[in-house]
């Protein structure tokens, strides 16, 4: 007899966990509260212009095994468009140019950094300084800085304070969402180990060439196949314990019973679906209020001309900390897309001032911008965008591993322990291990191969 299982949201723990059901033989149920898929990586329709936008940029990165498995899974792959290189912004001069060469791994972007003209040598030197002791300290030594601030490992590494500025703020605070001097340094160095130095490939920037929420279109069918089905626009309002057991859950549209549920919402919601003996008998709902959120705003201009030819700009040292290139329509009209992380500051502003300061980093950092002015403009505050990554986090993280618990409840969402930060590989991660504890299968794939140079080293 298949057993149903009901997934508790349609982010991308939720498919992810759904999928690995249906490929068990099992039959999913996932239960999504909005009329759409993709939870916080999504899209939505522009009320001020019928435009489909993302509520923000997401980028996949190369080292991101688990969610380009759930691609290829869903069939988009061919949807995702790679760079390997990225560009930083340095004017008066052309931005620079960051890529892997010639040399293995770990000094695949040593020709590339050393070209590098937005940072001088004394930095540079100091940057390759702290690289080096990641890659000596190993995955190992890396679990023993989650309770210290990567800046407590940048001091200790002698960084100069503009090495932090310049370079360390931009890449952490984009990837962790939050700032050199609040993130845990075990997240932040496993940005560099499992992104910049273990593979070449690792750090290749991943961005969908369609809206965020189609490349979810083709999950429905693969539900649909396997037995199972997605209930969009129905909201789980409890999860049903009977002292032992979860029987099912109680959703706006009735009762669902099942063998197994998986939740797939994040950590604010669940702790409203709980009831007090559930959460009492359950210990990995015991610090759901603990978690606590870093916000994100993403920021989409249109200009009636092009102002930006190359695909992303980082920007070192500014508010802003990315601007992406949507591309140019027909008639000429561009859409950028400007993304600042950890963007607590910017919470409070209203559009105009965010637009305005915006635009002063772009002029900045292009200056074809400069003069011009958009014909047209949205602003999305995510303040509940992730969870903050700070030191000790992972200790109020449930844990992804199965036989914890109430045993027929099983926990995803990016929240979730993965052994990764709120990103969508945590999710997808968090997702596979789920399904694998409710019905088996493969469970989280493994990491990228860690290149010969950077093993013999000490990395892994
Ligand atoms: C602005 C922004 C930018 C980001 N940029 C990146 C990036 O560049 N790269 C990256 O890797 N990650 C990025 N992230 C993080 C990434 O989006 C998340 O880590 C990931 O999407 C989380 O997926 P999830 O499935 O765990 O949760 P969610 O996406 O939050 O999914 C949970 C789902 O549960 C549903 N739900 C909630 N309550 C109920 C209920 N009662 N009943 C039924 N359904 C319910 C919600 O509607 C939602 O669909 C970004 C996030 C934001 C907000």
């Amino acid at each position: 007899m298949k057993r149903r299982i009901a997934i508790l949201g349609g982010g991308l723990a939720g498919m992810a966990a759904a999928i690995r059901v249906a490929e068990a033989g099992e039959i999913p149920v996932l239960v999504e509260t909005r009329q759409k898929l993709g939870g916080r990586a999504t899209s939505f329709r522009d009320p001020r212009t019928g435009d489909t936008l993302d509520n923000c940029q997401h980028v996949v990165m190369g080292c991101c095994t688990n969610l380009l498995d759930f691609y290829e899974t869903v069939g988009v792959t061919d949807l995702i468009e790679w760079h390997t290189e990225t560009w930083w912004a340095n004017p008066p001069h052309e931005p620079d140019r960051m890529r892997p060469g010639l040399l293995p791994p770990p000094a695949h972007f040593q020709g590339s950094f050393a070209r590098m003209r937005f940072i001088d040598r004394p930095l540079k030197k100091a940057i390759s300084r702290a690289m080096i002791a990641m890659i000596r300290m190993g995955f190992q030594g890396r679990a023993a800085w989650s309770d210290r601030t990567f800046k407590a490992f940048l001091e200790e590494q002698k960084q100069p304070a503009e090495a932090i500025r310049l370079f360390w703020e931009v890449v952490v605070v984009s990837a962790c969402n939050l700032g050199v001097d609040q993130v845990g340094a075990s997240f932040a160095i496993q940005v560099f180990q499992e992104g910049f130095l273990g593979h070449r490939f690792g750090s290749a920037i991943g961005l969908a060439t369609v809206p965020l929420s189609e490349l979810y279109d083709p999950v429905e069918k693969l539900l649909h196949d396997a037995g199972g089905e997605i209930q969009l626009g129905n909201s789980v309002r409890g999860i049903s314990y009977d002292g032992r057991r979860i029987s099912g859950v109680v959703t706006s549209n009735g009762l669902l019973q099942a063998a197994a549920v998986i939740s797939a919402v994040p950590f604010d919601r669940l702790a409203k679906l709980c009831s007090m003996p559930l959460r009492q008998a359950d210990r990995r709902l015991a610090d759901l209020d603990q978690l606590e959120v870093s916000p994100i705003l993403g920021v989409h201009l249109f200009f009636d001309t092009e102002v930006m030819s190359l695909p992303h700009l980082v920007l070192p040292g500014r508010g802003t900390h990315w601007l992406f290139n949507k591309g140019t329509d027909e008639s000429g009209q561009q859409h950028l897309h400007a993304v600042i992380s950890g963007a607590e500051d910017w919470m409070d502003l209203d559009e105009e001032t965010i637009v305005a300061r915006v635009l002063e980093d772009l002029r900045w950092a292009q200056p074809r911008a400069r003069g011009l002015e958009p014909i047209g403009y949205r602003s999305v505050k995510e303040k509940r965008a992730t969870f903050r990554a700070v030191p000790g986090v992972d200790r109020i993280r449930p844990s992804v591993e199965p036989g914890i618990g109430v045993p027929n409840l099983f926990l995803a969402g990016d929240w979730c322990r993965s052994g990764w930060p709120a990103t969508m590989e945590g999710a997808v991660r968090s997702g596979y291990a789920a399904a694998a504890a409710a019905v088996g299968g493969p469970g989280v794939l493994p990491d990228l191969p860690i290149a010969l140079g950077p093993r013999l080293l000490g990395l892994r």
